[in-house]
């Protein structure tokens, strides 16, 4: 297990990682999905959504802040792809 982060539970490679990637933006709103991905096969573990208030000029995801909304979503994401290949794919 590589940075908490479960081996691949298609192909068993260690490159999986987690990553976030904005979907919609609704108003001031922008949505996004965090879930493990593998480099390998393109595998990809269970979403975990969480939305974002947009304002002018707004920041980059704040990873650093271990409490921030990305960091909470990216927790969860990496959570429920280590409990196993049940419920993914969804
Ligand atoms: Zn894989």
């Amino acid at each position: 297990m590589k940075n908490g982060i479960h081996e691949c539970w298609f192909c068993g490679s260690d490159k999986t990682y987690v990553d976030s990637h904005a979907t919609r933006l609704h108003g001031e709103t922008q949505d996004y999905i965090s879930q493990v991905r593998c480099r390998a096969c393109f595998a990809r573990g269970p979403r975990v959504r969480f939305s974002v208030r947009v304002e002018p000029g707004y920041p980059d995801l704040e990873r650093t802040d271990p409490n921030s909304v990305v960091s909470m979503a990216d927790k969860k994401a990496v959570k429920k792809w280590n409990d196993g290949p049940v419920n993914h794919m969804t």
